[in-house]
Parts: structure tokens; sequence; C-alpha cells
């Protein structure tokens, strides 16, 4: 079978036997199965999934995987092998550090759009309440209008300094 420059690259999950070891648990386990560019031609088996060393070599297709942490980085590890994949995709802390700086912003534009939501309300409130009461106001408290005016100015004058 010949292999195209794509199968050359390719690395795939492969059941592993464990090594042969008194004590060692009787699992079969994962590994990434890969052509090992510093020593030449060679394809290898690394260490399990699970961290464990295991013996060189994939097992025959279709070995029944019985080591429960290689399976649970199975998943994991497939996506990572997938053409396309993006390191920064699977890593937590990037994604983290993605969803706060998103939820940051959020926070601050709706931040900004209550402050001027108020401000527009307030503007409203203030612009009914003048063509409503103003003119009777102004008519009925003549001398505080005339200070509130006043103020007004100063306050301004004061503001332009
Ligand atoms: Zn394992």
């Amino acid at each position: 079978m010949t292999e195209t420059a794509e199968d050359l690259t390719r690395r795939h999950l492969v059941p592993v036997a464990r090594l042969n070891l008194l004590g060692e648990p009787d699992l079969t386990h994962l590994s990434v199965y890969q052509r090992m560019l510093m020593s030449g031609e060679e394809w290898a088996t690394g260490p399990a999934l699970c961290g464990r060393s295991t013996t060189q070599g994939p097992l025959p297709d279709g070995t029944e995987v019985t080591c429960g942490k290689c399976l649970a980085y199975q998943s994991r590890y497939e996506r990572m092998l997938a053409p396309g994949y993006r390191p920064e995709d699977d890593d937590p802390d990037v994604l983290r550090e993605r969803l706060e700086r998103a939820h940051a912003e959020l926070t601050s534009m709706s931040g900004q759009i209550g402050d001027l939501r108020r401000e527009l309300e307030a503007h409203a409130e203030t612009r009914q309440l003048l063509s409503q009461w103003g003119p009777e106001l102004r008519a009925a408290f003549p001398v505080l209008f005339k200070k509130l005016d006043i103020l007004l100015t100063l306050r301004q004058s004061e503001e332009g300094l």
C-alpha cells in the first residue's frame, strides 16, 4: 500500500498493549500512532493517553480498549488529531478568556446603553414637566424662577471656566 503525503503526516489513535510488567493493570490502552520524523520513516506509538507506558506498536484494528481513562480522553484526542484543528479551540484557558472578554464587552455596552437610556428618560421627563407645568410654575413663582435662572447662569459660567 502506498502512502500519500497526507497519510505520512496523519496521526491517529490505535489500541496498544500494556507493558508486560508485574503489577501493571491488565488493560488495553489508546495511543497516538504517528510517523517519527526524527528517526526517519518509522511509525510508532507513544505512551497511552492516560499517561501509562505501553508496549510499542499498535494492536490489530478493532481490539477492544478497556482503559477507562484512555476512553475518557479519546474524543478530545480525536478532535485534536482531526485536520484543520486549531489548538486554541480546545484550550479551556483560551476559551474562558474569550468568554470573559466577550462578557466584559457586553457588560460595558449594556452599562453604556443603560446610562444613555437614563439620560434620555431624564431629558424626556424634564421636557414633559416643563411643557406641562413650566409656564404655570413660572407664573406662580416668578421670584423662585428668577433665582433659578440666576443660579443656572452662574453654574454655566462656572462650568465654562
Ligand atoms: Zn490507558
